[in-house]
């Protein structure tokens, strides 16, 4: 029966880890993985998880299924979360949301509702690179996926061609690619992956402004918030800022990454919309997206993640660790930095490795290059030289930086 079906290539990213798990050498490192290790290496429980844990345990919650969106204090904290507590629309009932299979859930639940009923496109634009599984979502959500630059090979850095002197990613778009105005267009609202590369928060108006003008409909990926700058208010700047400007907007959060939630499969999806009916029958159509897809989201996750958002003495420590994750792996960028740069004097400008943003960077390492560390030196990354600076502690961080510095140095 079977015959006709081709085998798949492997996922590009899990890939790296079945390759790093299968090598035998004890100075192997994995940075492919975008999950987050403590200073030894290891897969990080948050306290305040554990204590949420506690706490659910001792309240002794019953199985029962969730309504289709989840969990409605869950909901209403994260939306408070990502919008803010003085949002506008929030205040006014006006945020249509959803639980959802963590981010991926997320974007999925919004890429088919938008399919169904964003009235002027069915065309969505994302950055060039982005996450890879972003194209095969929008694509299997029923959206024509197409591409804007946003990296710049040249410099390592945004793409300031694009974005200023063609005026904005926007215009890009709508100038070299014909774009229909009304495109959606997808932002990562903070930690960009995988450049590392954000933009300040003078460009970010200058982007709701061209986003304005040409009538883009914005649509936030925010899968790491409270990881670029530790502080999850700061990270939310670009979704508050076109908020306030007013435009209305869909976001996926994950809780994947900030709460260190990964497995549980935490998320939300949120609209905002004109007011308290509209958001209504938004909803309702949000359900009918879902029901037939998983019928309803699991219990447990959703329900640490509102634990530790509804109690000030977990929250307080929540974000303390989320700032104490990012503080390392900012910490690790600039040990890496002065290792490339001023101990191997490795050939190149490596700047980028400490004004880079959030858990992963891009390298500049070429695919020989990152061939050659996995042969030689047992060092797995995707072929695009991204490394997760997560992968990287005070053990691992010298036969690192020396492996690299050979393998530029060739
Ligand atoms: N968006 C981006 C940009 C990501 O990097 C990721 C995770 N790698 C996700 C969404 C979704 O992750 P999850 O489904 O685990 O929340």
């Amino acid at each position: 029966t079977w015959s006709n079906v081709p085998a798949g290539p492997p996922d590009p990213i899990l890939g790296v880890t079945e390759a790093f798990k299968a090598d035998k050498d004890p100075r192997k490192i994995n940075l492919g993985v975008g999950a987050y290790r403590d200073g030894d290496g290891k897969p990080y429980v948050l306290n305040s998880v554990k204590k949420a844990e506690d706490f659910l345990r001792a309240s002794n919650p019953d199985k029962e299924y969730l309504p289709i969106t989840g969990l409605p204090e869950f909901t209403k904290n994260a939306t408070k979360l990502a919008y803010g507590a003085d949002s506008t629309p929030l205040n006014a009932n006006a945020i249509a949301a959803t639980q959802s299979i963590s981010g991926t859930g997320a974007l999925r639940i919004g890429g088919a509702f938008l399919a169904r009923f964003y009235p002027h496109s069915k065309v969505i634009y994302l950055p060039v690179p982005s996450w890879g599984n972003h194209t095969p979502i929008f694509r299997d959500s029923g959206l024509e996926v197409r591409g804007y630059r946003y990296f710049d090979k040249k410099t390592v850095g945004l793409d300031f061609e694009a974005f200023f002197r063609g005026r904005g990613i926007a215009y890009y778009i709508v100038v070299d690619q014909n774009a229909p105005e009304r495109s959606i267009v997808l932002l990562h609202a903070c930690a960009h992956n995988p450049t590392g590369v954000d933009p300040t928060p003078a460009q970010w108006k200058e982007i709701s402004n061209i986003v304005k003008e040409k009538k883009l409909f914005p649509f936030f990926d925010m899968a790491y918030q409270g990881f670029a700058s530790g502080s999850t208010d700061r990270d939310a700047l670009a979704v508050r800022l076109f908020v306030s400007e007013g435009h209305q907007v869909a976001l996926s959060q994950s809780f994947a990454k900030n709460m260190g939630l990964y497995g549980e499969r935490a998320g939300a999806f949120s609209l905002t919309t004109a007011d308290a009916e509209e958001k209504a029958r938004v909803e309702s159509q949000l359900k009918i997206v879902i029901r037939p897809m998983y019928s309803n989201p699991p219990l447990h996750g959703a329900r640490i993640a509102n634990t530790i958002l509804s109690r000030p003495e977990l929250y307080g420590e929540w974000e303390a660790e989320v700032k104490g994750m990012a503080d390392r792996i900012i910490s690790m960028r600039e040990r890496l930095y002065n290792e490339l740069a001023n101990t191997h004097k490795t050939p190149g400008e490596w700047g980028h490795i400490k004004s880079q943003i959030g858990m992963f960077s891009f390298t500049g390492l070429t695919a020989a290059q990152t061939k050659a560390l996995a042969e030689r030196a047992y060092i797995y990354m995707t072929a695009d030289g991204r490394i997760s600076m997560a992968g990287l502690n005070g053990k691992n961080i010298d036969y690192f930086a020396e492996s690299v510095s050979r393998a530029v140095k060739g």
